[in-house]
């Protein structure tokens, strides 16, 4: 099986949070968090359609520069989530350049910034052609946990406490389709983008007694079959793939039972794990997760796997300690569960 999302942490666990999710056969990909971005080269950052910030903290913000340089003059729509007082965050960084020269690039670019609150969504755009002026006041759109809704996939949130608001973000494959490559050899047809125009077929849930077309990519054709026919002989449906991502946020019980159903059955979860639990105040103190927090919290959604990032720089060289800890503590909550 080949899944469709490859996410990666882009930096090491001491160094700024980023996780990059590129799409399997795709030319496009989601981020989350925009902390440094230097490692992403410019063929990766030109995938990003949407961004998700989950609070504006430098370390999780920094790179925001570096996303939009890489876009200027580029005619393409990026969208931006991030919490309360992500919209002036976002103007603050516009305002904090001079644009007089854009023009010039025949700039294309416009941003769709959304802040999410708990139960509405403030969406306001900018026109890079236009010096990345405001189009309009912002408008407010009801929030009830999912940021996008597209036929393969949903990102949903959950508002959750640090010392601000940030946002705990999952990703979510409505189901996966699987190829048969049996099938395609006994149909005799090449593997090529048509798949990806079929796959988008199913997601949109075409009829099945409708007709689909497949052109190679050579150009040329490979027959018109019935959809649903063509779907028993090359395709296998599977539950699809679900991606959370928890960063910055403190273990009051109101955050761990929202990380808990946020993360629910993920089948990887990324989670901070900033301190040992024998540091458990200075996590407190500062909003973080301790590793022995962050695999209670694991087993607590049941997730199948999960990954620790944002360790704090005092454990450098003793990062299997905190790996030690959630994994102990991870084992020990689900036995009590089971
Ligand atoms: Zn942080
Ligand atoms: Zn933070």
């Amino acid at each position: 099986m080949h899944p469709l999302f490859l996410p990666r942490l882009v930096n090491g666990p001491f160094e700024d949070p980023v996780l990059f999710v590129p799409f399997q056969f795709q030319r496009r990909a989601v981020i989350f968090d925009l902390g440094d971005l230097s490692r992403l080269p410019p063929r990766d950052l030109l995938k990003i359609s949407h961004a998700f910030v989950t609070h504006t903290h430098m370390d999780h913000f920094t790179g925001f520069d570096r996303l939009l340089r890489c876009l200027l003059g580029r005619k393409m729509d990026l969208h931006l989530y991030g919490p309360a007082g992500f919209l002036s965050h976002v103007e603050g960084k516009l305002a904090g350049y001079s644009w007089d020269l854009v023009d010039r690039l025949r700039c294309g670019l416009r941003l769709h910034a959304h802040e999410v609150h708990p139960h509405r969504m403030l969406h306001r755009s900018y026109i890079g052609g236009d010096r990345f002026a405001a189009e309009g006041d912002p408008t407010a759109l009801p929030f009830t946990g999912r940021l996008v809704s597209e036929p393969a996939f949903d990102v949903s949130a959950a508002v959750l406490q640090h010392s601000i608001p940030c946002l705990g973000l999952t990703l979510t494959e409505r189901f996966h389709v699987n190829i048969l490559k049996p099938g395609l050899e006994a149909l005799g047809l090449p593997p090529g983008r048509w798949l990806t125009r079929f796959k988008n077929a199913l997601y949109e849930g075409a009829d099945p007694l409708s007709t689909f077309d497949i052109a190679t990519d050579a150009g040329t054709s490979g027959g018109r079959f019935v959809l649903g026919d063509l779907q028993q002989q090359i395709a296998r449906i599977t539950a699809g793939q679900k991606i959370a991502y928890i960063t910055d946020a403190d273990d009051g019980p109101s955050n761990r039972e929202a990380m808990g159903a946020l993360a629910q059955a993920a089948d990887m979860l990324f989670i901070e794990a900033a301190f040992l639990h024998r540091e458990r105040e200075r996590a407190a103190a500062t909003h973080h997760l301790t590793a022995r927090e962050a695999g209670e919290i694991a087993a607590l959604a049941g997730a199948r796997q999960f990954t620790l990032f944002h360790f704090s720089p005092r454990y450098r060289g003793r990062e299997h300690e905190l790996v030690r800890e959630a994994r102990e503590a991870y084992e020990k909550a689900k036995g009590k569960r089971a």
